[in-house]
């Protein structure tokens, strides 16, 4: 027997931004369809037109193409089984909706919004543990079920508002399997007889999906853990439309939670905690809100992706380090965890520290003139591969080369005095100002150079380094922390360290007055 291809999709719908939530989803189906050799099919599923929001779509594709997941087939790259936007395919699932309808597995369904709201309320005071419109129900409603041809054909003809509702049987155990969660099984009691088609001519997403799901022959469906309470109404369509035996395999994946783990992880958490959750930056077209994406927070793709696969999945091993090649190698549906993921984010700049010194200086740099320059500093790739090199290690990203980097510009604009006047004794005067001028003797200013050359004068004058060190750095830099001084002090070069010192010491002069 030939095997079926493996073909899975991510099929977002572009109602606004897309969670990492979804861009997680995306990436689980790629790994998959890579793993075992088959295609990863992007659709969009737009049929809700309330809901539709201008950009989004572009902005998934953006996102996902940034992140280096690109489809097989998407409604941008084409592919045999499209259309891959369900509002082009609109006239295929009307003729699925009607061969339910025409195998008595659907019904037309005429109750307005006051209606469904009335039979809320009767059953809500009757306390009836049921408030779906189903087997239990759906005899008390306006329907093809309760009415006669004669009156479902005149309501159809007058174009009245209608919708078609599956006809769930009675009282049935519905039974599947998903990869992660084992055996499911869901009695019908418990479910509504959802809406599958609205007179607008637009499938639901119900419909729409499984219709879809078929048609592109989609072997495996992995999608978020909020689908799982559709997914035997799913069944009982493949059922219905005669598609059991290509009815895919089903793998719900776990909610992404909070950092403390109570409940699922928001867009608003992101805004709180000061973290993105959304790939890129994405401004509301109805508010013009921004949402702060990885991209523009400086992440790099391929740590956003290590971090996301980890986030529910592992391989088993203690293993955290990642490429999307091993990935690949690595992936199984049965590895996913059940029970949800809590995000870290403080492992996510982990592991953009770790991705970020695996890029060379030279890359850096030259990704940094830029915008060193659009900042106003006057400089070269050659000076900014130096500073790279001496501040890539103490970086999470990218700009925080940038942010560390004044020092390397400006002279000073203010000192830590606080640090200063503690560490400060009169006697160090004569010696710094005696450290300054070994400084102008010296023909090579490279950091071992100045290193030997600081601590041999030290020594001569009996100061322990250990107790200058600081106030040195302060007079450098203005501030009591940072990468090697002698390296600091080798990359701004002999004239401008001793220009440095000399304001240094002016200001120490004045504040020992005061
Ligand atoms: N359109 C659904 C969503 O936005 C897809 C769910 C599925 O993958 O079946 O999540």
């Amino acid at each position: 027997m030939s095997q079926r291809k493996t073909r899975v999709r991510f099929a977002p719908s572009p109602t606004g931004t897309l969670h990492i939530g979804g861009v997680r989803t995306a990436l689980y189906n790629y790994l998959f369809a890579h793993k075992n050799n088959g295609d990863f099919i992007i659709r969009i599923e737009d049929t809700d037109q309330q809901r539709f929001v201008e950009g989004a779509e572009n902005y998934i594709m953006e996102a996902l193409n940034w992140l280096g997941i690109n489809p097989t087939e998407s409604p941008v790259h084409g592919g045999p089984f499209g259309p891959y936007r369900q509002s082009e395919r609109k006239e295929i699932y009307q003729k699925y909706a009607q061969q339910l309808v025409d195998s008595g597995n659907a019904y037309y369904a005429f109750d307005t919004a006051a209606e469904l709201e009335e039979m809320r309320k009767r059953l809500v005071e009757a306390k009836s543990s049921n408030q779906q419109y189903n087997a239990a129900t759906r005899m008390e409603m306006r329907n093809s079920l309760t009415l006669n041809v004669e009156e479902v054909n005149q309501l159809l003809e007058a174009h009245k508002p209608y919708v078609i509702r599956i006809k769930l049987p009675e009282n049935e155990n519905v039974h599947f399997t998903d990869i992660i969660r084992g055996d499911i099984s869901v009695n019908t009691a418990n479910m509504d007889d959802k809406v599958l088609f609205k007179s607008d001519g637009m499938p639901t997403y119900h419909l729409a999906n499984v219709v879809d799901d078929y048609l592109m022959e989609i072997s495996h469906v992995i999608r978020g853990e909020e689908w799982l309470p559709s997914a035997p109404l799913h069944v009982l369509l493949y059922r219905y439309l005669g598609w059991e035996d290509k009815m895919p395999q089903f793998s719900h994946l776990p909610l992404i939670l909070k950092p403390d783990g109570n409940g699922k992880l928001s867009k608003r958490d992101g805004d709180r905690l000061g973290f993105p959750v959304v790939p890129l930056d994405w401004t509301d077209p109805a508010t013009g809100n921004i949402t702060n994406g990885y991209r523009e927070h400086g992440y790099l793709p391929k740590a956003v992706l290590n971090f996301l696969a980890l986030l529910g999945w592992n391989d088993g091993t203690e293993k955290e380090v990642f490429s999307l090649e091993e990935m690949i190698a690595s992936f199984s549906l049965e590895r996913i965890n059940k029970s949800g993921a809590k995000f870290d984010f403080e492992k996510a700049k982990w592991f953009n520290h770790h991705y970020l010194q695996l890029m060379s200086n030279d890359e850096l740099a030259a990704e940094l003139l830029p915008k060193f320059i659009a900042n106003g500093y006057s400089t070269t790739e050659e000076y900014i591969l130096k500073i790279v090199g001496l501040l890539k290690e103490r970086s999470n990203f990218t700009d925080d080369i940038l942010k560390q980097s004044t020092f390397f510009f400006d002279p000073p604009a203010a000192y830590d005095d606080a640090i200063l006047s503690k560490k400060w004794k009169p006697q160090f005067m004569e010696v710094f100002k005696g450290w300054k001028d070994t400084f102008t003797e010296m023909c090579d200013f490279t950091p071992s150079q100045i290193e030997v050359n600081s601590k041999m004068y030290l020594e001569n004058r009996e100061v322990g380094i250990g107790s200058v060190m600081q106030p040195f750095r302060i007079l450098i830099t203005g501030v009591s922390n940072g990468p090697s001084v002698f390296e600091i002090c080798s990359i701004l070069g002999q004239s401008e360290v001793i220009a440095r010192m000399e304001t240094g010491l002016n200001h120490i002069a004045k504040l020992e007055k005061v």
